[in-house]
């Protein structure tokens, strides 16, 4: 596996395997790489000819008094085990690298998509995410990209994104991988303790209770949404910043759930903020 600091190291390295006529997958993480970042590589790996991953810790998405400097980080770890799922090419820059002095441009959807869910409390958030990946984008020019659906409305933005400005790469979604006990697997897991980590699994009981509504029927998206957090109320450690229900691609609020509809939550449990989701009515889309 190639490990790479520079732009100019990747773009040589790919305009070769370009030239050799192969095809070549982005995984875009932050590092402190979980299962859920190795789906997104066995899927890439499946996929394409050659597999890139970036391991950077995006500072321009992160707002004042967010977890940037706590966010964990352990390279050697990462690319144990990005080695052990065949990625192909590790890209590592320095936020200089990435930022060069006086960097001012930004990539921002002007619409309510990244005001919604997640925007609410963390305004610039999508800014930054737009703004690295369109960067990652430049940088690799991959056929195809992949992203979780452990964070939907990130996803749902980067399809946006690509439409809107053309990229012509396919972005590949990918299910929620969590642990036995069904709490989503995160980086941020870490900054719990026993106790929280515990506390935790509000956030998948919901999603499965929320689920549980849907399939049976219910299409009162606010009876969901209110269920749900009925139940995660009744964690004293929880504290929800949103549950919402939501048009799958909009990311417009909805009260029925009819077509594609994400139901998506972000829960403090302590000072950790979690995300957790489930969508409906995919399959007819
Ligand atoms: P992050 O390093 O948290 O920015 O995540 C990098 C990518 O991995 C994003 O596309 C995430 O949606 C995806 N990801 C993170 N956790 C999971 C998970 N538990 N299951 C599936 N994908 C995930």
């Amino acid at each position: 596996m190639i490990k790479a600091e520079t732009i100019a190291e990747v773009r040589a390295q790919v305009r070769a395997w370009k030239q050799q006529g192969l095809t070549v997958g982005l995984v875009p993480t932050m590092g402190y790489l979980h299962e859920g970042h190795a789906s997104l590589v066995d899927r890439a790996v499946a996929q394409c000819d050659r597999v890139v991953v970036s391991d950077f810790v995006n500072p321009t998405q992160f707002g004042p008094g967010e977890d940037l400097e706590a966010y964990p980080r352990d390279f050697d770890r990462d690319c144990a085990l990005l080695e052990a799922h065949g990625c192909h090419l590790v890209f590592h820059p320095s936020v200089e690298e990435m930022y060069a002095p006086g960097a001012a441009t930004y990539v921002e959807i002007q619409s309510e998509m990244p005001r919604q869910l997640c925007g609410q409390t963390r305004p610039i958030h999508f800014r930054g995410v737009c703004t690295v990946v369109s960067k990652l984008f430049h940088i690799v020019t991959p056929d195809k990209a992949f992203f979780g659906q452990k964070d939907a409305q990130q996803l749902a933005i980067i399809r946006r994104m690509v439409r809107d400005l053309s990229y012509g790469i396919e972005i590949v979604g990918c299910p929620i991988v969590r642990e036995e006990d069904g709490l989503a697997k995160s980086s941020r897991n870490t900054y719990l303790n026993p106790q929280e980590r515990q506390a935790a699994l509000v956030l998948s009981q919901a999603v499965a209770l929320g689920q549980k509504m849907a399939q049976e029927g219910e299409t009162d998206a606010e009876k969901i949404v209110g269920a749900m957090r009925a139940h995660i109320e009744k964690e004293p450690l929880a504290r929800i910043d949103y549950v919402s229900a939501v048009d799958g691609e909009t990311m417009e609020p909805v009260r029925e759930m009819k077509g594609l509809v994400l139901v998506a939550m972000a829960v403090y449990i302590g000072k950790t903020r979690l995300i957790d989701n489930f969508e409906v009515g995919r399959e007819a889309v």
